[in-house]
């Protein structure tokens, strides 16, 4: 089969034409790739950065946003059949260790990446587990939700913690409203009645973000610190989810929140620089979020399927994966690249 490959760090990909995947395990699920996400992540394994983290060995196949039809299963596979639809949760994880029986995968002490550390999906088949998938609508393609299987699952499980804890007419603040952000504001608006107020540097994002839910939208052109406040009576937001990683630097993001107010740290970059005591006068509390479990990636499944989250992509054949990666690392693509074969 056709798949693209990892030969070295810093050069490019190949195309090589490699042996399939076959079941090696009584829950091997091996599927046919209907669409594979481009990702910056893939930019970063190139140049890279994940050499040491993931201890890969070369050649492998990149591809960590993978969505296909159930091709072959392992004699033990009992909730996928050949021909399903399904999307494939980042990780592979062994479902026996502390963090798998809490339904926390992504703290699996036994998983593995594919696409970083094992065989990925810009490939023709991949090999996962049954564990891995989620079956999708019939009504949804592959091509339509590959790429939310890793920056769209980030964006739904911080956005469902959010969820949680916001009443009807809190304010919830969300800086940046790119690729992750306008996913955020989709599943925030599905999944809350809190106000959203949407904070970003561009004029268009803010159009496009009052088109799918922010009920106000905010310029950051310096003033937006004060707007926000305005907005929520001088008291500040009780949530505020910066998919941006630039709030933290300056502390305007701190300054948006009203006191025992949530941050929720998405995109990253910037460090956070709060001074201890103002973390205690306030008691704002600081949220990681990494990736996103099983059950957010069917959550956000089911809000594809209800046409209440939607991603706009630009697809290129699998053989056209440089132009796919050049375009990326250039600013060319709007919404997600996605690779289909
Ligand atoms: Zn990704
Ligand atoms: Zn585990």
């Amino acid at each position: 089969m056709k798949a693209v490959q990892v030969v070295g760090y810093h050069q490019n990909l190949e195309l090589k034409e490699i042996d399939e995947p076959t079941v090696q395990g009584p829950l091997d699920v091996i599927v046919k790739v209907g669409a594979a996400g481009v990702c910056r992540t893939d930019l970063h394994v190139l140049e890279g950065q994940w050499q040491e983290k993931s201890g890969v060995e070369l050649p492998y196949t990149i591809g960590h946003e993978n969505a296909g039809w159930v091709h072959a299963v392992g004699d033990a596979v009992t909730n996928v059949e050949v021909g399903d639809k399904v999307i494939l949760h980042p990780l592979m994880t062994c479902g026996l260790c502390r963090a798998c029986r809490l339904g926390d995968d992504v703290h699996c002490e036994n998983s593995q990446f594919p696409g970083i550390d094992t065989d990925g999906g810009y490939a023709e088949y991949i090999r996962t587990s049954a564990r891995s998938c989620v079956k999708i609508d019939d009504a949804l393609e592959p091509a339509d939700v590959a790429a939310l299987a890793d920056a769209g699952l980030t964006a739904q499980h911080a956005c469902a913690k959010a969820a949680r804890l916001l009443r009807p007419g809190d304010v919830c603040v969300i800086i940046g409203a790119g690729g992750l952000g306008h996913i955020g504001i989709q599943s925030m608006k599905a999944m809350s009645a809190a106000t959203l107020v949407v904070v970003d540097r561009n004029p268009e994002a803010l159009a496009l973000a009052r088109e799918i839910g922010a009920d106000q939208t905010v310029l950051a052109d310096g003033g937006q610190v004060d707007a926000v406040r305005e907005l929520t009576g001088g008291k500040g937001a009780e949530a505020l989810l910066d998919f941006v990683g630039e709030g933290g630097a300056t502390g305007e993001g701190v300054a948006m929140l009203r006191d025992a107010g949530n941050y929720y740290v998405i995109g990253y970059g910037e460090n956070i620089n709060v001074p201890t005591i103002d973390i205690i006068s306030t008691e704002i509390n600081f949220i990681g979020n990494l990736v996103g479990t099983y059950a957010d990636l069917q959550d956000l499944m089911v809000l594809a399927a209800q046409g209440k989250v939607k991603l706009h992509t630009q697809q290129y054949k699998l053989t056209e994966f440089q132009r796919a990666l050049d375009d990326l690392d250039q600013g060319k693509v709007r919404g997600r690249a996605i690779l289909v074969p």
